[in-house]
Formats: C-alpha cells, sequence, structure tokens
C-alpha cells in the first residue's frame, strides 16, 4: 500500500468539499510505478489524504499489471483483498486501474461486481473523477479511454514512492515493435516520446529534492526520439550525465538492435552513467527470434556484448529470455542454451511463455507443453545461477561504490546497492561497516565475498 504524509479527511484548498482518503496498492514494473506516483499526485494536489494504511481508506485504487497470467493472479489477489475490506465497510469503494482492465474489461466487469470503477493506463490524468464516480456509484461505466495516448510531463505533480534517494523516470511510453507474444502495445498504445527538455527539467528537479540515482524507464528506451529535435538517447543521457547532484543514471531497457556505438561512447565516456544495460534479447535462436517478430540472433547479440565489454570491461548485463515460446524446438532451446554460456551474462530472468489474448503468439501453431517449458525455464536458470556466481566473483578483492539503503539483519550490518543492481530488480550487497551508514550514504566497499545474486564486503572509507 502506498501514499501518505496528508492527515485523513483534510479538505482541499478553497470552498471545494473535503476530499476523500485514497489508499493505492502498486502492482507490476517500474513504468506502472510511475503512473501511481503521478496518480498519488493528482490525487493529493485535488486535496484527497493519501494514506499507507488499507483500514483508513475511503477508496482503494489499484493499479494492475497484466503482462502474463502470473501477474494477472496477483493483481487479483491484491483486488479481492480490497474487496474484502470494502465488505467488512471499512472502504467505501475498489478502483481497478492499469493494464488488466485495458486488457480484459469485459471478463473482469462480470468477475468483480464489487468493483467500482475502471480505469487504464491512458486514464491517469482523469483518476480524481474516476475517484468520485467510484464514490458516487456511477464508475461500473466504462471509464476507459478509447485509445491510450497519456504521457505525463515535468510539470505533471508526482508523489514518489521510493526512497528519497532514487527515482524513475519515464522518458516514453507504448512500444511500436508489436513483439508476437507482448499484448503491452495494445494496452499502452504505440510509442510515443517526452522531450527532452521535459526529461532532463524533471531530472534536475529530483536531483534538488536529494535524488542521486536516477533510472531511466521506457518500454525500449533505446527507441527513445525526441519529438521535435529528434534528439536520441545517446543526447539525452549525455545531458542527463551532467545534471549536477546526479551520482548513477541507469538505463533500463534496451532494445538488442537499438543499441548504437554512439550510445556505447557516451556510457563508456560519461563518469555519472551506469556501466549497466538491461538488455532483453528474449532468445538466441534465429527462427525463434523471427516467430517472434524480433530481429537478430544469437551471433549478432554475442558481437554487441563484446562490444559493450570492449568500451566499458565492467559493465553489468542484465537480459530477459522467453522460453517455451510456440515453435521452440530442443535444438533452438539449445541454442539459448549455448548462447547463454557464450555471453557470460552478469543477470538473467526467465518467463515461460503465456498466450496472452490479442497476440499473434496466442494463435501459433506448435505451442510448447508447459510442463517442457517449465522445465526448460529450470535448465536455464540452474545453468545461468553458476554464470551469475562466477560473474560476482569477478569482484572479491576489487572496491565498489554502494548505495546504503537499509541496515542489514546483523549489528553493524547494512545492505546496499552498487552500479550494478538496479533497484528492486537485482541483488545487492551486504557491508560491514564500523562507522554508521546512514540509508542514502555511498559507501566504498571491498568486497570480500560473493553469491550468484550478492556481494558481502567492509566499508573502507
Ligand atoms: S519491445 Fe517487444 S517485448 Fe518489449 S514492450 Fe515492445 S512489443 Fe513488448
Amino acid at each position: 500500500m502506498m501514499g501518505a504524509g496528508r492527515p485523513r479527511g483534510r479538505a482541499s484548498r478553497g470552498r471545494r468539499a473535503p476530499r476523500p482518503a485514497v489508499g493505492v496498492i502498486s502492482l507490476g514494473c517500474p513504468k506502472n510505478l510511475v503512473d501511481t506516483e503521478v496518480m498519488l499526485g493528482l490525487l493529493g494536489e485535488a486535496g484527497c489524504a493519501l494514506v499507507a494504511n488499507p483500514g483508513d481508506a475511503d477508496v482503494i485504487l489499484v493499479n494492475t499489471c497484466s503482462f502474463i497470467a502470473a501477474a494477472r493472479e496477483e493483481a487479483a489477489r491484491a483486488l479481492e483483498e480490497a474487496i474484502e475490506w470494502k465488505k467488512e465497510g471499512t472502504v467505501k469503494a475498489v478502483v481497478c486501474a492499469g493494464c488488466w482492465p485495458r486488457h480484459e474489461l469485459t471478463a473482469l466487469h462480470a468477475r468483480y461486481p464489487e468493483v467500482d470503477a475502471f480505469m487504464g493506463p491512458g486514464d491517469v490524468p482523469r483518476v480524481v473523477s474516476v475517484v468520485e464516480a467510484a464514490l458516487a456509484g456511477k464508475g461500473r461505466e466504462r471509464l476507459l479511454s478509447p485509445e491510450p495516448a497519456y504521457l505525463y510531463d515535468d510539470a505533471t505533480p508526482r508523489l514518489r514512492a521510493t526512497p528519497p534517494w532514487t527515482a524513475y523516470v519515464k522518458i516514453a511510453e507504448g512500444c511500436s515493435h508489436g513483439c508476437a507474444f507482448c499484448v503491452i502495445p495494445r494496452l499502452r498504445g504505440p510509442r510515443r516520446c517526452r522531450p527532452m527538455a521535459s526529461v532532463v527539467s524533471e531530472a534536475r528537479a529530483l536531483a534538488d529534492q536529494g535524488v542521486i540515482e536516477v533510472n531511466v524507464v521506457a518500454q525500449d528506451a533505446t527507441a527513445y526520439r525526441d519529438p521535435e529535435t529528434g534528439e536520441d538517447i545517446a543526447d539525452l543521457l549525455g545531458a542527463l550525465a551532467h545534471i549536477p547532484g546526479l551520482r548513477w543514471i541507469r538505463l533500463l531497457y534496451a532494445f538488442p538492435t537499438g543499441v548504437t556505438s554512439r550510445l556505447i561512447e557516451v556510457m563508456a565516456e560519461e563518469p555519472t552513467i551506469c556501466k549497466y544495460l538491461d538488455l532483453p534479447f528474449q532468445h538466441a535462436d534465429r527462427e525463434v527470434l523471427r516467430g517472434m517478430g524480433r530481429p537478430g540472433d544469437g551471433e549478432q547479440y554475442l558481437r554487441l556484448i563484446a562490444e559493450l565489454r570492449q568500451a566499458m570491461p565492467d559493465i553489468a548485463i542484465r537480459s530477459t529470455f522467453l522460453v517455451g515460446f510456440p515453435g521452440e524446438s530442443e535444438r533452438a532451446f539449445g541454442q539459448l542454451l549455448a548462447f547463454v554460456e557464450a555471453a557470460q551474462l552478469d543477470r538473467v530472468g526467465a518467463f515461460t511463455f503465456s498466450a496472452e489474448e490479442g497476440t499473434r503468439a496466442a494463435e501459433m501453431p506448435d505451442q510448447v507443453p508447459p510442463e517442457e517449458a517449465r522445465e526448460r525455464y529450470h535448465r536455464l536458470m540452474s545453468r545461468q545461477q553458476t554464470i551469475s556466481l562466477a560473474r560476482n566473483q569477478r569482484w572479491v578483492g576489487r572496491t565498489l561504490e554502494v548505495l546504503t539503503e537499509r541496515p542489514g539483519a546483523e549489528r553493524g550490518e547494512w545492505v546496499g546497492r552498487s552500479f550494478r543492481d538496479a533497484p528492486e530488480i537485482d541483488g545487492t550487497v551486504v557491508i560491514a561497516s564500523r562507522r554508521a551508514l546512514r540509508p542514502g550514504d555511498l559507501a566504498t566497499v571491498k568486497v570480500s565475498g560473493a553469491e550468484p545474486y550478492d556481494l558481502f564486503g567492509t566499508s573502507v572509507d
């Protein structure tokens, strides 16, 4: 549950009636979290009390993810919990927001008669009126915009839910790639980018508020183009790199064929840009990739990895793979395993294929039985564990700058992240420190131990 800070029941400015207390549950990816933060900002500006405890809310808004079946199951659990509070009488209305209503509105409408309003990602700027409609019992009407076109800017009110030292900045919304398995373009619309001036102005304001780490997000960050000037992601990173106060600028979600030599050059040259890249390859077998509607192949991706490591020897590369895509033969999966072996990636995430309604892949022949897909998933991840451990062991004996985030389990122990760890996605660095650290401090840590996900070390400054 997110949102806090205003006293419950506080009246808005002027002569308007007191606004409701709203509690927000945010699910899914950082891009969805930014939508949640904007909704919190708009609700707060309208005078709503934002409460952390669901029992204190008049309205619970669940911002859902619908990327795969597992995400919808998580969303269902959150919605059903909110419905329980409503039945107990503490909560007056429940709003279901985000990708799930956009994806399966009719089914959701029938499944959850207790939900008072549905809204999609394109309806974020209307959140205050949706909450009002829900409370007035008028939200069961279809409140979704026909085409999601919304994109926030630097002037949009936003209440950050992340710790004070770190923030996400969404530079674009939607996606125009149309990968066969992915429902995102249907849910979030075609790609549209924010002007570079707006992104830079937002990042400056964040730095002024004490943020030291900015995580740049978009469905495909490498497709970024300033709508007015045509400047690209390399230009944008170059501009962000010189904002006083920002120490770590991290690029998340790069499309493999969108990484240009110029982007690599800027990343290598600018000390404040993290030598980190989240590069979802999805697969390495050429035929599977063609079936997915994605360009490139394992060999091309290996050349890109070599180019990245030549320019930035310590770069941490994270990737995501999809196993069990229709037509993925044992031979094709073998190609993927061989690729993972050759690529020696630092971190890997994987999904088993989920036939998403409205995608081309859902209708494709040669669907892989789910138990076979799961077995391939386990083979891939167990192979990668050994590789991730070896990549982490390379840091033993070296020093790293670590952003301290919270006390650890033992006395004198802290938990933080290095440039190699994106928040909530990657591992941590567990620090033993004689001096008192504070959350948000940058500490120099000598690494003494490694596990597949985490590093261990001692503060030396
Ligand atoms: S690049 Fe492909 S997988 Fe990623 S959001 Fe776009 S369509 Fe989906």
